[in-house]
């Protein structure tokens, strides 16, 4: 199956320069001279578009938000130093104390406890809710609910969920939706699907060879007429909308939390993700067509591997319709015991043992005694964190050469 066709002209001809350097420009530089007063001044009110200061803007990374803000077909992007950047970007532009989150899926143990200790030290509560419990997301909806927050695919649960029928709880009560994609870049076009903003962590398959740590927001336009951000429920964002228009939710994203968190991107590791984004369509495209080759020959094979590929998943037919274009990287396969897990990971001769994700390699963890290792078993049991869970991240390798490794190391298991 070929996918992502669309992109692959796009992103080679974006990340390239016509003149001059081909590769793009890595400026690293902190500051940038105004050569005189009237620019410096120009240059502070926004009137003049030159660098100010690289923690509120670079011209490489400038670059790279540009291509990003395109993929998505948002308004504007903004990279940031990390995934957990872009998050805490992404929601902390928004948030009050006294402000409530609804957490939809997963969730990625960073951004869960992001937002279960930290952003609770702030006064923000946050509910936590499976996919398919549309009904009680709808009824934890309050007059403070300012983020509903989602994941495109449960990591390390695999669920997925139904974005547009969250989408429209989200508009039906005006509620942004934000959601993190980071799994399923140009699989899922989320702002077509009525999301809001979405989050990357480029760290993953978007570089996708663990040679530089990003994330990115991406924003889409105000709308000139009715706008869920015109309602009162984000009157702290109506003078930018006053200001800057369409393009409001950047400029709120990097007044409110990129000049004064400073969680910027640097030049080098934006070039580094352009490089990456270049071949993204291609890796996508093996990789999604390798875990369906994988999933299918370790399930038949009696493994217990957990991918919406899979005709038993309850959520196949989901993956079918909405996930056409594949779910990313990961599955899981549980082994049952801890012991087992162990044994198992540590007979592999290809996996690289590792807590990343969308790498070049194909890589495995063992998920209760290291990322969840803190969690109390109740969030264990809510994240499907089982005892003998291993997170798999198929990477390029020949997929024979992946299901005939697992094959071998559980030999050893027995
Ligand atoms: C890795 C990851 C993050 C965090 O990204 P970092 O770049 O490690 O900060 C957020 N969300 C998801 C789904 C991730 O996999």
């Amino acid at each position: 199956m070929q996918h992502f066709e669309e992109y692959s002209t796009f992103f080679v001809q974006e990340a390239a320069s016509k003149e001059g350097a081909i590769s793009p420009s890595i400026i690293n530089s902190a500051s940038f001279g105004y050569g005189d007063s009237e620019t410096a001044e120009g240059i502070f009110d926004g009137s003049v578009k030159k660098p100010l200061y690289s923690r509120v803007g670079n011209p490489t990374t400038a670059k790279l938000e540009n291509v990003l803000a395109k993929m998505d077909g948002g308004v504007a992007a903004i990279a940031t130093s990390s995934g957990m950047a872009a998050t805490t970007l992404a929601t902390m532009s928004l948030l009050s104390a006294g402000d409530e989150i609804i957490s939809i899926g997963g969730l990625f143990g960073g951004t869960y406890s992001f937002f279960h200790e930290t952003l609770s030290r702030f006064g923000i509560s946050t509910s936590f809710h499976d996919v398919d419990e549309l009904e009680n997301i709808e009824n934890a909806i309050t007059d403070n609910t300012k983020i509903i927050f989602c994941e495109s695919v449960g990591n390390p649960n695999m669920r997925l969920p139904d974005i547009k029928a969250i989408a429209d709880i989200a508009s039906k009560y005006g509620v942004v939706l934000m959601l993190d994609n980071t799994i399923t870049p140009l699989s899922i076009k989320p702002l077509d699907l009525g999301v809001d903003i979405v989050v990357y962590s480029t760290t993953k398959i978007i570089t996708g060879n663990a040679s530089a740590l990003g994330g990115a927001v991406i924003f889409r336009a105000i709308n000139e007429g009715e706008d869920k951000f015109k309602g009162e429920r984000y009157s702290d964002v109506h003078k930018f909308i006053k200001k800057m228009g369409k393009m409001a939710l950047f400029a709120n994203g990097k007044k409110r939390a990129l000049r004064d968190f400073g969680m910027s991107a640097n030049a080098y590791a934006s070039h580094l993700t352009l490089l990456g984004l270049e071949t993204l369509p291609l890796r996508m495209d093996r990789v999604v067509n390798s875990c369906e080759i994988i999933a299918d020959a370790l399930d038949e094979q009696a493994f217990n591997i957990n991918h919406p590929s899979l005709r038993a998943h309850p959520h196949h037919a989901r993956y079918k319709a909405e996930f056409s274009q594949g779910c990313g990287t990961l599955m899981t396969v549980d082994m049952g015991t801890k012991e087992n897990a162990f044994k198992f990971i540590n007979a592999l001769k290809l996996a690289t043992i590792t807590a990343n994700i969308g790498d070049s390699r194909t890589l495995v963890l063992h998920m209760a005694s290291t990322i969840y290792a803190d969690f109390d078993d109740e969030t264990k049991k809510f994240l499907g964190i089982t005892p003998g869970l291993i997170r798999v991240s198929i990477g390029l390798e020949n997929p024979q050469d992946i299901i005939n490794d697992f094959m071998q190391a559980r030999e050893i298991v027995r």
